[in-house]
């Protein structure tokens, strides 16, 4: 029987399995341990007991990703290439179009067949779209970031967590499994690739470097591990009560690791579901149905960026109260560099810029008054997806599409009561952070970080 769920793979284009190595192109799913795609690439590389090679293509600039995104990135892949060694898997990272970058290296290594892994956003689904039609050989995608496959949880876009709940539910006996462990490969290449000059390759990169790495989040596998065994221990059970408060440290702090693949979400809802109480099934409701939610709305939703994808509801009432007075608006420039009348918004904001996160709770209130404030939905899309995706270590995620929608444009969520500017899409005051919070203690305590 085969390692890998079959429901979990989908062929791109009916192009032939050849004679010659079976190359994974690692795209989002940027580990060694626990992902799917790879073991399912090595299964096939031993049945035909070929050599097995990893490839990387790495876009030189990548949708808004500056420096700080791209540190993280590669440190992380550094720690996949030594780890790929020992496991006599071969390596290779190349800048350019990965849609493009892995044609070519199909030919040169004389691939019989690819294996890729999956992801619902609009940049990576050309990429493959392109490399599909170019390949001479087969491609087949895995879907090694799902706990349930996305085609599987649901063949359409769901409109809440109240209706793929129970989908998902129901299948999660069947894939929330543990994993095989990765084997060493017997099979190597007759020329061995040369280890990667990770310098000269930053020197190919056109990236911002203004924005910079962040020194108090270690990236790689090792380090998420660590990450994830620290939160299991101490904080899981209390992730139902601690989780909505910004100065209280409840939260997983896992998001930036998902974001790169660093750490299967498969692995942490495995290990988080060993353990019983509230504090698990509020974790496990977050990191199952809210992210899966995410990538079934990305998926279906090519729009996942825009108010086109607002629900119709909701592009109604925004357009009614479109000619509203706002008692403020702001330009980017004001919201980038945290200069609102608000002092929580403008320290989330400045939380955002130095540390590149932002407490998910802080994120919703931090989303609704750039609508607030903004001239327009369309202008405070446009915001929010420019900062989240340009400080946000975990930014150009699927969570924070649907998450930035949700808060502008009722997406997932239902109407509320009708108000100026937002019309029946729920607000959020600050009156209300106040009674969830110590609101002067976050401010205060970024006042201080700052000084
Ligand atoms: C405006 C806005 C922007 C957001 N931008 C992003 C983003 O760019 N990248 C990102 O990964 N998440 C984003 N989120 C979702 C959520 O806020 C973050 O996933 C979470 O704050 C990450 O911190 P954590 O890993 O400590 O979360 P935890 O609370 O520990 O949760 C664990 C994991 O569950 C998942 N999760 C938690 N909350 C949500 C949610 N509401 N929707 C979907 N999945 C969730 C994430 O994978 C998260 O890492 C955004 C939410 C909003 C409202």
């Amino acid at each position: 029987m085969s390692l890998v769920h079959p429901n979990r793979i989908f062929p791109l284009n009916d192009r032939p399995m050849r004679e010659g190595a079976v190359v994974y192109w690692m795209s989002r799913d940027q580990r060694v341990r626990d992902n799917w795609a790879l073991l399912h690439a090595r299964e096939l590389a031993l049945k035909l007991r070929r050599p097995l090679v990893v490839f990387f293509g790495l876009s030189p600039s990548f949708v808004g990703a500056t420096w700080r995104q791209y540190a993280f990135m590669l440190a992380g892949l550094r720690e996949v290439e030594r780890d790929l060694r020992a496991l006599g898997i071969g390596f290779r990272i190349v800048t350019g179009d990965p849609g493009e970058e892995i044609v070519r290296f199909a030919e040169v290594v004389g691939a019989g067949m690819v294996v890729t892994d999956f992801s619902p956003l609009r940049i990576h689904r050309m990429w493959k779209d392109a490399a599909a039609k170019r390949l001479a050989v087969s491609l087949v995608e895995v879907d090694a970031h799902n706990v349930v496959p996305y085609r599987e949880a649901s063949p359409k876009r769901e409109y809440a967590a109240r209706t793929i709940r129970p989908k998902i539910h129901r299948l999660l006996p069947e894939y929330l499994t543990d994993f095989p462990k990765i084997k060493k490969h017997p099979f190597a290449l007759d020329s061995a690739l040369p280890e990667t000059d990770w310098e000269a390759l930053r020197a190919t990169l056109s990236v911002d470097e203004s924005v910079g790495e962040i020194s108090d989040i270690v990236p790689g596998e090792r380090a998420a591990q660590g990450v994830m065994d620290e939160f299991l221990k101490h904080r899981l059970n209390r992730y139902d009560r601690d989780r909505n408060d910004p100065n209280v440290g409840g939260v997983s702090g896992l998001s930036p690791y998902l974001h790169f693949g660093q750490i299967a979400p498969q692995r942490v809802a495995y290990e988080a579901a060993k353990r019983d109480g509230a504090g698990a099934d509020a974790f496990l409701e977050e990191l199952v149905i809210r992210r899966e939610l995410a990538e079934n709305y990305c998926f279906y939703e090519p729009h996942y960026d825009a108010v086109d994808a607002f629900p119709e509801w909701a592009r109604r009432t925004l357009a009614a109260h479109r000619g509203d007075e706002r008692e403020y608006a702001y330009t980017k420039d004001e919201f980038e560099t945290g200069k609102t009348h608000d002092p929580l918004w403008n320290a989330a904001q400045r939380g955002l810029v130095e540390t590149g996160r932002m407490h998910g709770y802080l994120r919703m209130y931090w989303a609704k008054k750039i609508l607030e404030w903004s001239a327009s939905p369309e202008e405070a899309m446009a915001t929010a997806v420019f900062l989240n995706d340009r400080y946000a270590l975990d930014g150009r995620d699927p969570n924070g599409y649907a998450g930035i929608a949700w808060s502008l444009g009722g997406v997932h969520d239902r109407p509320w009561f009708d108000r100026p500017i937002f019309g029946t899409v729920r607000y959020m005051a600050i009156s209300g952070m106040k009674k969830k919070f110590d609101v002067e203690r976050y401010v205060g305590g970024r006042i201080s970080q700052e000084a």
